[in-house]
């Protein structure tokens, strides 16, 4: 059984990813008797060989990684070199991530209520509001990287992307999945904190409609649409005010766009905080 660092003991494989594969461990150095505390996600990341200087600047972005504390991200334990590989270990969230929520429903039929989607979207825009008075983006949100733990939303790999730009090989492989890509970014005219916010838009688009706000049969139809085509319609069982905070959020152009710290201050989004606490 393998054991990383002499202190992460493999339980399960989770999955693999656009970076890497992700494996549920044992810490073995836990010490608290609460022992589903003990379990941890080792994200193994394949560098091939990293120039000294890249791996430093891995490791300061970890390092600074590692300040960050919010209840709304993914806790980010522990980084290091193991061969071949950069690995990061992280909070493991046992209630699986929002895909999975949602494809469930989907496959049930059923739509979650304003509440429910409403409690889900203010966490997230706390979160990402956090990370953003840091300066620091997240680059590849979507809902496989938003976790489930007990009925708070964690959102994962928050500046892991940020790690690997300066991995060379990593730089330009990574490509993500584009479908929650702003239309900046799609045309390279630069990744900013309104990429992000583009990026939740499309997220609670999914939350409510239970499908991607872009879709279609090639990836460059997906692309023509977020460029060119008009945002979709939330279902009318969500009420006005967050149909048109929906579409503040997927302006095309990212200056119209709200920062986290504008949409914070809504009042269908400060009201429903304010019952939150
Ligand atoms: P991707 O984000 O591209 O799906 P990842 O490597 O981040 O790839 O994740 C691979 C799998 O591991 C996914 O199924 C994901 O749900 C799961 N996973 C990743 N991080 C966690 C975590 N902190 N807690 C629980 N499951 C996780
Ligand atoms: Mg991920």
């Amino acid at each position: 059984n393998k054991i990383w660092a002499n202190r992460y003991q493999l339980v399960k494989k989770l999955g693999k990813g656009n970076f890497g594969t992700a494996f549920l461990c044992k810490d073995l150095r836990h010490k608290s008797t609460d022992q589903d505390g003990s379990l941890k996600v080792l994200k193994e990341i394949s560098v091939g060989d990293l120039q000294p200087d890249e791996t430093v600047d891995a490791m300061h972005e970890a390092r600074l990684l590692r300040q960050l504390d919010h209840p709304s991200i993914v806790q980010f334990h522990d980084s290091f070199i193991d061969g071949e590989s950069f690995c990061i270990v992280t909070e493991y969230c046992e209630g699986g991530d929002l895909d999975m929520k949602i494809a469930d429903y989907k496959k049930n039929k059923k739509l979650f209520d304003e509440k429910t989607v409403m409690d889900w979207f203010v966490q997230l825009l706390l979160a990402v509001h956090y990370m953003h008075s840091r300066r620091v983006l997240h680059r590849d949100l979507k809902t496989r990287n938003i976790f489930l733990k007990k009925n708070i939303v964690k959102i994962g790999d928050f500046g892991i992307s940020r790690i690997l730009m300066g991995t060379t090989d990593l730089a330009s492989t990574f490509t993500g999945t584009p479908y929650y890509m702003s239309p900046e970014v799609l045309k390279h005219e630069g990744y900013n904190s309104k990429s992000d916010v583009w990026s939740i838009g499309c997220i609670l688009y999914e939350m409510c409609a239970l499908d991607h706000a872009f879709d279609g049969k090639s990836l460059m139809s997906v692309m023509y649409k977020i460029v060119e085509g008009d945002p979709p319609e939330l279902p009318s069982k969500y009420s006005r005010e967050l149909s048109d905070i929906f579409k503040l959020m997927l302006k095309k152009e990212q200056d119209k766009r709200p920062t986290a710290t504008e949409l914070l201050k809504i009042p269908l989004i400060s009201g429903h905080l304010a019952k939150m606490s």
